[in-house]
């Protein structure tokens, strides 16, 4: 069974860790397909003051920003390739199901490494 089966519930609901990875591929693919921005291509959005050190900037974000992005996105796929529900083993009394555990940090799941991450999806 693939980290994938695991994440849809019952209802065929993709989970919070499946929405997320989606969301941070898309994300990724986005900024690896998007046109490298160039000054003469684009452009820069004015800003209310004519501040030369913001000027330069935007210059900065928006010359980076295609690169960084796509790195930030592979980050964020790292850790959720990290961060993900234990195979079976949690330890069950009764009818109740068994705790979950994170294969990383071993904290109850979700563990607050993706309950963070989450916060993307809002
Ligand atoms: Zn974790």
């Amino acid at each position: 069974m693939s980290i994938s089966d695991m994440s849809a519930s019952a209802e065929g609901q993709l989970d919070d860790h499946e929405r997320l990875r989606l969301y941070i591929e898309g994300v990724r693919e986005r900024a690896i397909k998007a046109v490298p921005w160039g000054p003469d291509t684009v452009g820069i959005p004015r800003q209310a003051s004519e501040s030369a050190l913001l000027r330069i900037n935007d210059v900065a974000f928006y010359a980076n920003a295609r690169q960084e992005v796509t790195r930030f996105a592979e980050l964020c796929l790292s850790l959720l390739q990290l961060h993900h529900p234990r195979d079976g083993g949690g330890l069950s009394s009764g009818a109740a199901p068994p705790t979950q555990r994170c294969n990383c940090c071993m904290l109850r799941w979700p563990c607050p490494t993706l309950r963070d991450m989450v916060r993307l999806l809002d």
